[in-house]
């Protein structure tokens, strides 16, 4: 008999259909191909789900991936409105930060990506940049909308020394896409910052003690097919989620 494959949650949001015009659960298929080619069983949350129920949805699943997708509500983190703030949907806000806090007080391992390491930092009493270009004094160029530029590699992270994820990687430095126009401001007591960009933006943030509560700014499921290098983030939380 085979080892049951690991039960991956990935949360989704809404978008209407082109031609039917009709609302639809929604989730970027690299999502899901990367959690399906490291080996773990994808389920789509979807983004209505009421926050009360996160613990029977963890309950049932062996893993969870946060994905990316629009900015969080900046009265989440005590933040201002800001003309750059889109894509609000206060519903996928309170259903991920009651599934975090969840996967952190089951032990449950999690992966955040993008908007997903940002959900981390909120659900913990951290802050965030509205909006980097207008805040974030000597900003790299992190947001790109040009298509094309999703796999592309847009400037370097150090990765702190010890970390899980340099320990994943097996290296301090790697070079990553950047598809963000907030980011982390103060972290959250409980979390720490484990990547830094060249401009000393945190790219990435850890729970520690935590069996596998990591989340990134950056997209590694644009990455992992063109540099394979990039797989091993799904590969350890795939692997995490298989032992927990
Ligand atoms: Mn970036």
């Amino acid at each position: 008999m085979s080892v049951p494959r690991p039960r991956i949650g990935l949360t989704a949001t809404f978008c209407t259909h082109p031609t039917y015009e009709m609302r639809m659960a929604a989730l970027g298929q690299r999502y899901i191909s990367a959690i399906r080619a490291a080996g773990g069983l994808p389920f789509l949350i979807p983004g209505d789900t009421p926050p009360e129920e996160a613990p029977a949805l963890l309950a049932a699943l062996d893993g969870l991936l946060l994905t990316g997708g629009g900015d969080i509500a900046p009265q989440r983190y005590g933040g201002e409105p800001h003309p750059a703030v889109y894509g609000l949907r206060p519903s996928r806000d309170a259903l991920e930060i009651a599934l975090v806090r969840e996967a952190i007080t089951r032990g449950k391992p999690f992966l955040g990506i993008c908007r997903g390491v940002q959900v981390l930092n909120v659900a913990l009493g951290g802050t965030l940049y509205e909006d980097l270009p207008s805040q974030y004094p000597h900003a790299l160029r992190h947001r790109s909308d040009d298509k094309t530029e999703r796999e592309m590699l847009a400037h370097g992270v150090r990765l702190a020394a010890g970390s899980r994820l340099a320990r994943l990687f097996g290296t301090e430095h790697l070079e990553v896409n950047s598809l963000h126009h907030q980011g982390v401001r103060d972290v959250a007591s409980g979390l720490q910052a484990t990547a830094w960009a060249d401009d000393g933006l945190v790219e990435a943030l850890e729970v520690p003690g935590h069996p596998f509560g990591l989340a990134v700014q950056w997209h590694p499921e644009w990455l992992y097919q063109k540099y394979p290098q990039h797989a091993a983030i799904f590969r350890a939380l795939v692997e995490a989620a298989q032992e927990a």
